[in-house]
């Protein structure tokens, strides 16, 4: 790499003067955890994505622990689900002591397939939970009709999909609404919008909303709040178990800043897609990302398919000694030694597609910040690598033929 080139990073988020003086306000006040700002917060989300209740947890992992919870997941309970997320999906189903059941995700796309979910059903199914994954919405229609046929909840993780929308009985809506029964989201610095860490469960049922509330603070039955303001000595209880899950207000101070960068964000990041697709599409065996009719990705990842022959891993490399830095597509949870165990999982159909998913994917760098100049290098880069690739490829072929021969 020369040492002109700046190295190109996957991923960057935008945070600046608001938010630095968001977490400041915050400081000065002396109220620092689950105060003013999370409520503010809660609210905004809330109307953003036209939700009724959004609750703010410490992460999209501890989201994903009380949607499941709150829906009846437990012990013994199967929740069907993608092989082909991050692990984080999976391991929120094992909290509860239930099991994952993997189906595979579609052909063309990195999504669950409805056409699966129904042969995955047991008696034993308590929930299913789809993924919005890189940001794009999973096909919510049909799983939400067979969520409704077999009185199952439907939990969308939406971890990547904060600014994601689906065309919904002819309207464009937020990913959030929610269409399922709860939504999870991420503020992840990996994701579109972050607070270092952070969470978000968005419902219209007031009756799971009072208990993410509950549990997310230890299960005690008076908040902060209502005691701090109270003129009468309060005691609480703890008649439930209940976590430490808690946004802390220098975390939802940033967010709200966040929230109100979040439009331009999304925006920047398709036009930017838009223009990766258009450059790409003139680079033979490579597949850039398709959009259904009914889906606005925010662009969380930008992944691209290989074709069969081509080293991921030797692209990658090649890219990485070119200064721009690409992850491998989205893992298989069942491969991973966590999964390795009995009853750690059931797999209900093949997952082919998923693991090829996996072997033949990179996610390259988009961030709204990215400029022409950056593209440009990472198109071409990607063009050279390929070729590179494929000359391999063919001289392995020709190795093989002379030891046949
Ligand atoms: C990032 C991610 C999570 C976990 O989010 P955290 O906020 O890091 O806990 C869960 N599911 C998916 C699909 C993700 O991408």
């Amino acid at each position: 790499m020369s040492p002109l080139l700046s190295t190109i990073p996957v991923a960057k988020p935008v945070l600046g003067e608001e938010e630095a003086e968001a977490a400041r306000r915050v400081i000065l006040s002396g109220w620092v955890t689950q105060g003013p700002e999370v409520a503010a917060f809660e609210r905004e989300f809330s109307a953003f994505v036209g939700a009724a209740h959004a609750c703010a947890v410490s992460n999209c992992t501890t989201a994903l622990h009380l949607a499941l919870m709150a829906v009846g997941v437990s012990a013994g309970d199967e929740v069907i689900t993608v092989s082909h997320s991050f692990i984080a999906t999976a391991n929120a189903i094992r909290y509860c002591n239930a099991v994952p059941v993997f189906v595979d995700i579609e052909a063309d796309g990195y999504n669950i397939d409805p056409s699966l979910i129904e042969t995955a059903i047991t008696p034993r199914t308590k929930a299913i939970l789809c993924v919005h994954q890189l940001g794009m919405p999973c096909d919510l229609r049909p799983v939400v009709e067979i969520g409704k046929r077999h009185g199952v909840p439907v939990i969308e993780d939406a971890a990547c999909a904060t600014g994601s929308e689906i065309l919904w009985d002819g309207r464009w809506e937020k990913i959030g609404k929610p269409h399922g029964d709860i939504a999870c989201f991420s503020f992840h610095p990996r994701k579109v919008v972050t607070t270092g860490d952070g969470g978000m469960l968005t419902t219209a049922n007031a009756e799971y909303d009072r208990k993410f509330r509950l549990w997310r603070q230890h299960g005690m039955s008076v908040t902060d709040a209502v005691r701090h303001g109270s003129k009468q000595v309060i005691f609480e209880d703890y008649d439930e178990l209940g976590y430490n899950y808690r946004m802390t207000d220098l975390q939802a101070a940033v967010g709200r800043e966040q929230l109100r960068r979040l439009p331009e964000l999304v925006a920047q990041r398709r036009l930017l897609a838009e223009q990766y697709c258009e450059r790409l599409s003139t680079i033979a065996g490579l597949s850039p990302p398709a959009e259904p009719g009914w889906a606005r990705s925010n662009w969380q990842s930008f992944c691209v398919r290989l074709s069969d022959t081509v080293d991921q891993r030797a692209v990658m490399q090649s890219l990485l000694d070119q200064g721009i830095s690409t992850r491998r597509g989205v893992m298989n949870i069942h491969l991973e030694g966590a999964y390795s165990g009995e009853r750690t999982h059931r797999a209900a159909t093949s997952l082919t597609r998923s693991t090829s998913a996996q072997q033949q994917t990179i996610i390259l760098p988009l961030y709204a910040q990215m400029t022409v100049s950056d593209m440009d290098r990472v198109v071409e880069a990607l063009r050279a690598a390929l070729a590179e690739a494929n000359v391999g490829a063919a001289g392995d072929q020709r190795a093989m033929d002379v030891a046949v021969a």
